[in-house]
């Protein structure tokens, strides 16, 4: 496979330890056997997340020293606005401090405009900080996620995309008066950074308009889901991005961003509205107490700053097209190798697929996370399990829910590791493979309530 080379100079570097096998062994016996709790420290390359740990610009950091760090309609305030208007094309802007943040402020309004008596919310899939606060406001997160996603090994070039007959009979059984929200989340981070074609928006925003229901993007990797509609859609090959995100905006209401992923700063987030002012005052009003004046909402002028930058070069497309041939040149590394992953493989992440790789663990042992301590023991590098652990239990019986997937997520921060350290991480995982059949499931030894899979403890099954 052709590697796209970096389409930017290296101009800081940090340093990173380099650890053994025994410093690994003790350091995640102190973390429970829960990457999530490892000190980054500890961790060579760093597959947790690509949230907030991607490599800002130099424009970027220039940002840093031009912030206004005025508490009320700071300069910084009003280019984050413009910038954000232009791109988006919704009239009112609120800064918040990262995407759940827009969701706490959200959510409960969009819960109150709501007709009816058993709020829900509809989605391709709901991330997992978006269930939870749809969750914690009383309502229910319906997931009508395309099946085409849920088989692995076959090529579909929109994992992401709704199941559109799902979607309706969700409405209808619901009624249209329960649903609070159809929430559109580009690209699909739980089926494995899949793409929705732009087809599959307009649909979903017809069925959801036509029951004058609430479209919301979930907007967190736009940039990637337009390049996506740019090299796979009939139509969209000569547009831009930007021309295609602002086609995508045209089919929602609202929307909420977590900008520490393609906007690429380390704190940030927005939440937009396109013109229903009632809804924007609302959340105005909840945003003062929980995230901070409406100018800031929980960022400092120069994280403004930095963020404007960042929606201006996100969109760049020589920078989308090094980025996604990175994470499909490291899926392409692991499939030759014989390792099943999510094919083919999304904008931000590859997906190992634990049911196939260790299919002698059951869901409720966790295999993609065994998969996970595996990897940090035999190489340093820290992935993440998208599984039973994450989904977690039904609020209303205790039951531990069904998982559709045990992937492991081996995210890729933007701009921040070479294509050398995608071999490392191949070969290792590789390494691995090889002997599966020793791997063991885990068990609790302390379960959290609520977003349990960032701070449990466990221990091995013997
Ligand atoms: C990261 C993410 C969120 C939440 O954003 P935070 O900035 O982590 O609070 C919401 N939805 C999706 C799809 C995400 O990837």
């Amino acid at each position: 496979m052709k590697r796209i080379p970096e389409p930017f100079r290296i101009k800081m570097v940090e340093p990173i330890r380099m650890t053994n096998l025994s410093d690994r062994q003790l350091a995640l016996d102190e973390a429970g056997k829960n990457p999530f709790l490892l000190k980054s420290e500890d961790v060579y390359i760093d597959l947790l997340t690509d949230s907030g740990t991607g490599a800002m610009s130099d424009r970027q950091w220039a940002g840093l020293m031009m912030g206004d760090e005025s508490y009320a309609g700071s300069r910084s305030f009003f280019n984050l606005e413009k910038e954000a208007q232009r791109v988006f094309g919704y009239q009112h802007v609120i800064p918040v401090h990262q995407g759940r943040g827009a969701e706490q402020v959200l959510f409960p309004c969009l819960i109150e405009k709501c007709q009816g008596e058993n709020p829900v919310f509809i989605s391709n899939y709901h991330f997992d900080t978006t269930a939870a606060h749809v969750e914690l406001n009383g309502a229910k997160a319906i997931n009508t996620l395309t099946k085409e996603a849920l088989d692995t090994q076959a090529y579909y070039p929109w994992k992401g995309n709704f199941d559109l007959e799902a979607l309706k009979s969700q409405i209808d059984s619901n009624g249209a008066d329960n649903v609070a929200g159809v929430i559109i989340t580009i690209t699909c981070n739980s089926s494995g950074g899949q793409p929705i074609s732009m087809e599959n928006i307009k649909s979903v925003s017809e069925i959801a308009r036509c029951h004058q229901i609430p479209v919301i993007i979930d907007s967190a990797r736009f940039c990637e889901n337009a390049w996506f509609i740019k090299q796979r859609e009939e139509g969209y090959e000569a547009k831009s991005i930007e021309d295609i995100v602002a086609e995508i905006y045209l089919n929602a209401d609202m929307l909420t961003l977590s900008a520490k992923k393609d906007p690429m700063v380390n704190i940030g987030g927005l939440l937009c509205i396109r013109n229903d002012k009632a809804l924007f005052q609302a959340c105005q009003s909840r945003c003062v107490p929980m995230e901070g004046f409406v100018t800031y909402g929980g960022l400092a002028g120069r994280d403004m700053e930095a963020l404007a930058v960042g929606l201006q070069e996100c969109t760049n497309e020589d920078m989308l097209n090094y980025r996604i041939n990175q994470v499909a040149y490291l899926g392409e590394r692991l499939k030759e190798g014989g390792v099943p992953i999510q094919y083919p493989t999304g904008g931000h992440a590859v997906f190992v697929d634990a049911k196939k790789f260790l299919p002698h663990i059951p869901a409720e042992q966790f295999p993609a996370h065994a998969l996970a301590n595996e990897l940090y023991l035999e190489a340093g590098v820290r992935g993440v399990e998208i599984g039973s652990l994450l989904l977690g239990r039904d609020p209303d019986t205790g039951e531990q829910k069904c998982s559709p997937f045990e992937l492991l997520r081996l995210t890729i921060p933007r701009r921040t590791y070479t294509n050398d350290h995608m071999d490392y991480i191949a070969d290792a995982l590789i390494e691995v493979y090889k002997r599966r059949d020793q791997l063991k499931g885990l068990d609790f030894e302390y379960e959290p309530k609520i977003l349990r899979h960032f701070t449990a403890r466990l221990k091995f099954v013997s």
